[in-house]
């Protein structure tokens, strides 16, 4: 027997007028794009201060259940049985019945919780609590009531029809994507950038990927393993662009006309240059990376200083605090792990110098820039012929 239904619980805390119709707008827009993918027609909605999925008559559970854990803003969802409203009688009937299908042979404590939308209804909530106790208890007897710590809480909520519902699956928490501005994330290959891609969607950042990809140094199968990455994704970013950025080019001129050492912080900073230009294009208010403080030589507090001063578009970094073991345990749960550890070259990891300096100045960085006068055009044109992927949720991350 399928649940009819599901109510979606969401964190209500410091949500306030305006804010929480935003929210709850955003929240029902990214159910339903998450359901999309699933057959079955799938009707969310609001209704008096709650979120609904009513379900079609014939769907795969696991599947609902499981698109409905990708999508940030849902703190639990409950499934439901609807019944009709035929009185009080027809009510605890039913009640005892649900009990009988889904907690077949129940022997612990429990509590009814009623609530009651439909204020018409002749009975008050404690007094159709306190009768659907005992009549569960008749059916039965091994159970006991303990309203302080039950081991099962029944809820019965009286609307036009009557909800029940008795058990509530973990959602990803967070916030519903669009409702916190929109940033582009650096996306490599690696372990890290999809980790930080998760980490800013959860906040309810919407989010597009930038790629540098330097042909022929890496490979068409380099390429499509970000793009694979980005699908993988998808089921938490929801829709979204892949920027693929030709950086041939001004990685080669940075190559050949700067000191060595300094070679990593200034692909950086360029990198970060260009992505600023695509960003301002599709109006993104910041930049995200995968970056962790003193993984790699580039991530020092010194480099990192001297990547920020690059652009002005803020840098949000959310896996700054992050051991590494911290960050593959989120990747594996996120399913990015085996698609990143796929052995492909990335463009930050050729051309690097063997001693990269870890500590460098921006006075130093900044002459350095000061002698490639053509650097800046190159950039230009790389950010103007970008390529442009549409990832969609639901497109198979097969590379
Ligand atoms: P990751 O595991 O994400 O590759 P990393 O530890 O290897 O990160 P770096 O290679 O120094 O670190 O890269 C730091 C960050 O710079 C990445 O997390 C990502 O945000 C960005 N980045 C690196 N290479 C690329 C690339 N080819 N295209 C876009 N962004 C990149
Ligand atoms: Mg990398």
């Amino acid at each position: 027997m399928l649940v009819h239904a599901f109510l979606i619980k969401y964190a209500e805390i410091a949500l306030k007028g305006k804010n929480r119709y935003r929210f709850e707008d955003a929240l029902v827009h990214q159910m339903e794009i998450a359901l999309s993918k699933i057959e079955g027609d799938f009707e969310v909605k609001k209704e008096q201060g709650r979120v609904y999925v009513f379900c079609p008559e014939n769907y795969d559970y696991d599947e609902a259940v499981d698109a409905l854990q990708h999508v940030f803003g849902i703190v639990g969802i409950c499934p439901v049985m609807i019944y009709e409203e035929q009185g009080f009688e027809k009510l605890a009937e039913d009640v005892v019945s649900y009990m009988k299908q889904w907690h077949p042979d129940f022997n612990g404590t429990f509590k009814v919780w009623t609530r009651r939308a439909k204020k018409s209804y002749p009975i008050s909530s404690m007094e159709v609590s306190a009768e659907l106790g005992g009549r569960i208890l008749d059916a039965f007897p091994e159970a006991s009531v303990d309203v302080h710590h039950p081991e099962l809480d029944l809820s019965v909520e009286i609307r036009d029809k009557i909800y029940v519902y008795s058990q509530t699956i973990p959602g990803a928490g967070g916030m519903p994507i669009g409702t916190n501005g929109k940033a582009m994330l650096l996306l490599s290959g690696g372990i890290d950038s999809p980790v930080a891609a998760y980490c800013m969607a959860r906040r309810g950042l919407a989010l597009h990927h930038i790629h540098f990809a330097s042909p022929p140094y890496t490979s068409l199968r380099a390429k499509l393993k970000v793009r694979a990455l980005a699908r993988e994704l998808a089921e938490y970013t929801g829709n979204c662009q892949l920027f693929v950025v030709p950086y041939t080019k001004p990685q080669e001129y940075i190559r050949d006309n700067a000191p060595d050492v300094l070679f990593t912080v200034l692909m950086r900073r360029s990198m970060l240059r260009i992505a600023k230009l695509v960003a301002d294009q599709s109006e993104m208010e910041a930049l995200i990376t995968g970056e962790s403080l003193a993984q790699v030589a580039s991530q020092t507090m010194q480099a990192i200083a001297c990547t920020d001063a690059a652009q002005n578009l803020p840098i949000l970094r959310p896996l700054i605090g992050m051991d590494k073991t911290e960050i593959i345990a989120i990747s594996r749960k996120i399913g990015t792990f085996d698609t990143s550890i796929e052995p492909y070259e990335d463009c930050c990891t050729i051309f690097t110098p063997p001693h990269p300096k870890t500590k460098p100045s921006l006075a130093e960085i900044e002459a350095a820039e000061a002698g490639m006068p053509g650097l800046a055009e190159l950039e230009r044109i790389a950010a103007e012929t970008v390529e442009k992927i549409p990832i969609r949720i639901g497109d198979d991350p097969e590379f």
